[in-house]
């Protein structure tokens, strides 16, 4: 099981002093990179046939980082190889009136994992204790006691049987510039382009200051947080897939034993 990049339960988190580029996983070249990450993604895929077929470990990935830190496509890439039919992925955007009739943890809690089952979350309840401090959305008395929720939810789906992993994709500044400059000026991917993004951007200290708290205070043994480089694409979905295929591994799913002779079926073919 990979600890880089895991950040110990109780650590004061400074985003400045983690790297947004690193090599500790893998120090080839990019075109060797993808092929380990193809290698991952047919392990992943395997281990999650096994899951699926096992139908007993529940596993639960949020994905976060600022915006262009590329959270859909490495969750594209990393399950290019995996059974649809297995995983549950789905955005957080801004709540909905119908959801902020109800707490916060509503619209999350109707989306983790059935047994057998990877759910992933394209950003997430951290929302809640980010980007709503950022745009002063609520009071400082509420998003504080939220961590604590945060933490008992989190130890109780751990208890319940979920594996929670928890990544933070980590870009610098100059790299989200690079990113928003691509969509500019690229028609493919023009509209991703929102110039909300560079509201979000001008706050971007104040972002990275209410994150490095929210890490710092729900990385737990059961709740890890790992930050994972990602200024260079093909690194942070080759780390992503690492951190996933061990989780998994350190699941060890197997097919269910079948006892019974099946053979005399054979005859009725
Ligand atoms: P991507 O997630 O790929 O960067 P996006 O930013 O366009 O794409 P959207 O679904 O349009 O994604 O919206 C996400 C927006 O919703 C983000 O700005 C996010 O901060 C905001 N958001 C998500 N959850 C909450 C929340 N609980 N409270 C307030 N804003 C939230």
């Amino acid at each position: 099981m990979t600890d880089e990049y895991r950040i110990e339960p109780g650590s004061k988190v400074d985003l400045r002093k983690l790297p947004t580029r690193d090599d500790a996983l893998f120090d080839g070249d990019k075109e060797e990179g993808l092929a380990r990450l193809d290698a991952l993604g047919r392990e992943i895929a395997e281990r999650q046939r096994r899951l699926f077929a096992e139908d007993r470990h529940r596993v639960l990935i949020v994905l976060q980082g600022m915006d262009t830190s590329g959270k859909s496509s490495t969750i594209r890439d990393v399950f290019r190889y995996t059974n649809a039919l297995g995983l549950h992925a789905v955005s957080f955007g801004k709540p909905s009136e119908e959801e902020l009739e109800r707490d916060y943890l509503w619209r999350i809690h109707a989306h983790t994992p059935r047994r057998g089952e990877i759910a992933i979350f394209d950003r997430s309840h951290y929302e809640d204790v980010t980007v709503v401090r950022v745009l002063d959305l609520v009071p400082k008395k509420v998003w504080k006691r939220r961590f604590d929720h945060i933490r008992r939810f989190e130890e109780m789906l751990a208890d319940e049987g979920t594996t929670i992993v928890k990544l933070f994709l980590h870009i610098s500044k100059d790299e989200q510039a690079e990113q928003l400059r691509e969509r500019i000026e690229d028609p493919s991917v023009r509209w991703k382009f929102n110039p909300n993004d560079l509201t979000a951007r001008a706050a971007w200290d104040d972002y990275r200051e209410v994150w490095e708290d929210a890490i710092g205070e729900t990385s737990t043994k059961d709740a890890p947080w790992y930050v994972v480089p990602a200024d260079r694409r093909w690194y942070r979905k080759l780390a992503v897939a690492t951190i996933l295929r061990d989780t998994l591994g350190a699941l060890d799913p197997t097919y269910p034993k079948v006892d019974e002779d099946l053979t005399p079926y054979l005859e009725q073919l």
